[in-house]
């Protein structure tokens, strides 16, 4: 999906690499080989200013592998790079996905340490960083670098970038080449055009997910215009319906939830749907047919989309976020051309768009539902996420031992 460029520096040859920082920690580094440190490397660890440093992780190294830890190198700090001691990670479905290699069109490359939802403290600033001051709170989403010169990317759609956007695991760096490390980690490097500012007094843990979950369906919503009064459909309730239905809640929509689980029917109203059908419930869809401007589908595995279609008033439209795999054919066309209906996806949301819901949730106590965990807690998580058990989002908990 994305390429890498050669125009970087590559580490702690490199002249002047000290002279980057603006405000410097003393980090461990080791010489390292590929992205991830051998036991023997990471513990000799001499200290130095600047350069690539070893990084505790937690990922796995097969499809079939659980999730542990690792050393992992980040790269050095550049002019434009901020070092974010991380505090909390989100557990997105994508983060199971690519570490499972369960997305056809992005093969994972192992080690993968997943984790896009990710607020951490800046503990230090590149030379040339004028957005962030050691001791900020930052956050970074899906993205850490795009070409930045194509037109998506100038118009803030970075996430569309056409060379291809770097996403925050699992692409390569353009700073490095190497294959990029996310969240689930102790510290990362990311350029600060890709950190978003978390407002003061913000709840850091149950914010994270906004990261993803939150941007993700707040596009959809920003693209197609939901205004109050319309009527929306979210049709999975995990980590991105759950703040799908609060996120159209704010906006004074008509919310109904599609939902799979019957424990869920309670929540959806609590979270301000007005009402959650189950998908089984015949009578229900047969009553709602034709009455949604908008349909947001979080529903990680492709399935039948026919029977929402029928649910969509003339122009509506069904965004899918969730499938990303081969989508299921049986799709009628005289009912898509009468009701003048639409089939759309959409990825994330830029940089740009990121920062507005992070803004717009805090100006409005807009948070996910989270559990906490530990790091040794992931692969149970992921369980219960796969098996729809989760209430809403799962956060791990990277503090321990750091001023949060
Ligand atoms: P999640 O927390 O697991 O939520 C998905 C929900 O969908 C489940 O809780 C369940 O809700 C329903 N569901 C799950 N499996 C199902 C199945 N086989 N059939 C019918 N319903 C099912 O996942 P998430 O983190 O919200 O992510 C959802 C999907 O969005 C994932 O595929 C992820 O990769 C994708 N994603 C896309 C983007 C993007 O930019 N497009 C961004 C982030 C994530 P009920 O119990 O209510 O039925
Ligand atoms: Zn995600």
């Amino acid at each position: 999906m994305s390429d890498s460029r050669n125009d970087h520096d590559n580490g702690p040859t490199m002249p002047g690499r000290r002279s980057v920082l603006k405000a410097g920690v003393v980090l461990a580094a080791a010489p390292l080989v590929g992205g991830v440190a051998s036991r023997a490397e990471a513990a000799a660890k001499p200290p130095v200013a600047n350069g690539p440093f070893t990084a505790r992780a937690y990922g796995n190294t097969s499809a079939t592998g659980p999730l542990g830890p690792l050393q992992i190198k980040r790269r050095a700090i550049g002019p434009n790079d901020v070092l974010l001691d991380v505090l909390y990670c989100g557990i997105c479905h994508s983060d199971i996905h690519q570490a499972r290699n369960e997305w056809s069109s992005l093969p994972t490359v192992y080690p993968c340490v997943p984790g896009h939802e990710i607020i951490g403290r800046v503990q230090a600033v590149g030379s040339a960083v004028t957005k962030f001051k050691v001791g900020d709170v930052g956050g970074v989403g899906c993205m850490v670098d795009s070409c930045g010169t194509c037109e998506n990317c100038l118009a803030d759609r970075e996430q569309n970038c056409l060379k291809g956007a770097t996403f925050t695991y699992n692409s390569p760096d353009r700073a490095t080449g190497e294959n990029t490390l996310g969240g689930y980690s102790e510290k990362m490097v990311v350029s600060e055009r890709f950190v978003i500012r978390i407002p003061p007094g913000a709840d850091l843990a149950a914010t994270a997910p906004l990261l993803c979950a939150g941007i993700t369906t707040f596009s959809p919503m920003q693209h197609w215009k939901l205004s109050s009064r319309q009527r929306v459909g979210v049709i999975g309730l995990g980590g991105l319906g759950h703040m799908a239905v609060k996120l159209a809640a704010a906006r004074k929509a008509e919310v109904t939830v599609f939902t799979t689980s019957p424990g869920k029917i309670a929540d959806a109203r609590r979270l301000g749907a007005q009402e959650a059908v189950l998908w089984t419930d015949t009578a229900g869809m047969k009553r709602l047919a034709n009455r949604f401007d908008l349909l947001i589908s979080t529903v990680p595995e492709s399935y039948p989309m026919q029977p929402f279609m029928d649910l969509l008033a003339l122009d509506g439209t069904l965004v899918n976020v969730g499938a990303l795999n081969q989508l299921e054919g049986g799709l009628i066309g005289m009912s898509m051309a009468f009701g003048r209906k639409s089939l759309a996806g959409s990825v994330i949301g830029g940089i740009a768009e990121t920062q507005e819901v992070i803004d717009y949730c805090a100006a409005r106590g807009i948070k996910a539902d989270v559990e906490l965990i530990r790091p040794e807690q992931i692969n149970q998580a992921y369980d219960r996420v796969v098996g729809k058990d989760v209430r809403y989002r799962f956060v791990i908990d990277l503090t321990t031992g750091k001023k949060a």
